[in-house]
């Protein structure tokens, strides 16, 4: 097998913040890794990784993860251990994990003409509603951006910015009842601020859930205090990224959202939800900023998934890959037939992972 990667400035259509966003007015692009796993035939599966600065991951330490892998020790005949040898070597690089974890399987996949959920033994995945999400910005941004979601039934709203009331009501001004799911992305400071929030919010009949009130970093006690008083669910994401968070966080959260880019890959991914769900957990699908490929290899696992906040491709400028249907806000694969491996391709005279290791 050949690996080969290339680092892809992905283009926003419209500027992008969150809670976390440390450039004034948000950032234009974000990098994503595409890496390209090829057999002996010229098959090619591909993978993407979107680098988490937070988790000290950059495109540039996705490239020496990849650089230093081992790639001669994969093999197409044991997908289970060349699974375990992307999960145990190094440490670290989740990101970097997961886009050569979908590149083996989508490889996999177009070898034997299956698709990934089925060479994972999970249900297949149906097209179901999408949230769009609303960065953090002006009133005037906030409003541009709910126009743009114009055929989105539900709306993720980002808070924890310097006026989170200016922002719901922009967005109530223009979507009076659509359903919105808030994340707060840790902004808010401390449990006591939470829970007015959440007070708050909860005056809003069609607010479905906030999403990470507080700091990952608090201790579980302060996470528990804010679910035994929160009248609306709570969803972990900063606080949870592998099966043993998962099965930590019943008792302190109602959900978890899990991203390929922290579980390090779809293997990993299933088990989160599986998990999720043996415990009583609402289940959750989100992602960093990516491109189609990223949000493929996502939506192989939502047959397991009670909500997708799988919409980052939609945000961009260009996307280099296709074979993603978004209809009035419903996500699916285009086409009847069922499609061997991811189901994208790259764009003709786009990415085609080819610059060396
Ligand atoms: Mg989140």
């Amino acid at each position: 097998m050949e690996l080969n990667f290339q680092t892809i400035d992905l283009e926003l259509a419209l500027p992008w913040a969150t809670s976390r966003t440390a450039q004034p007015g948000g950032i234009r692009t974000s990098k994503v890794v595409h890496v390209c796993l090829s057999d002996e035939n010229g098959v090619e599966g591909f993978g993407e990784a979107a680098p988490i600065r937070r988790y000290d991951e950059t495109a540039e330490s996705v490239a020496h993860f990849l650089r230093s892998f081992p790639v001669q020790d994969l093999s197409l005949n044991s997908i289970a251990d060349s699974v375990a040898l992307i999960a145990g070597t190094g440490s670290g690089q989740m990101a970097a994990r997961c886009a050569l974890e979908s590149a083996l399987l989508d490889l996999a996949g177009k070898r034997s003409r299956r698709p990934v959920w089925e060479l994972l033994q999970i249900e297949r995945p149906e097209p179901k509603p999408v949230s769009y999400t609303i960065g953090i910005g002006s009133v005037d941004h906030v409003r541009e951006q709910v126009r743009r979601a114009a055929n989105f039934r539900i709306l993720k709203l980002k808070l924890g910015g310097p006026d989170d009331r200016a922002a719901l009501q922009a967005l109530r001004s223009l979507a009076s009842d659509k359903i919105v799911r808030v994340d707060a992305n840790e902004g808010w400071s401390g449990r006591e601020q939470a829970l007015r929030m959440i007070e708050w919010l909860a005056e809003d009949p069609r607010i479905e859930f906030v999403e990470q009130p507080l700091s990952a970093k608090l201790p579980d006690d302060d996470h528990r205090w804010l679910f035994e008083r929160s009248p609306l669910p709570l969803m972990a994401d900063e606080s949870c990224h592998r099966t043993a968070d998962v099965s930590r966080l019943a008792g302190s959260f109602h959900g978890v959202n899990v991203k390929l880019m922290k579980t390090g890959g779809l293997t990993e991914g299933v088990q989160c939800l599986q998990t999720a769900r043996r415990l009583g957990l609402k289940t959750m699908l989100g992602c960093m900023i990516e491109s189609t490929l990223g949000i493929a290899a996502a939506f192989q696992l939502a047959g397991l998934a009670d909500y997708l906040d799988l919409d980052s491709h939609v945000l961009l400028a260009r996307d280099p890959f296709a074979g993603l249907e978004l209809n009035g806000g419903i996500l699916s694969l285009s086409g009847e037939e069922l499609r061997p491996g991811l189901g994208v391709p790259p764009k003709r005279g786009q990415v085609k992972p080819s610059s060396r290791r």
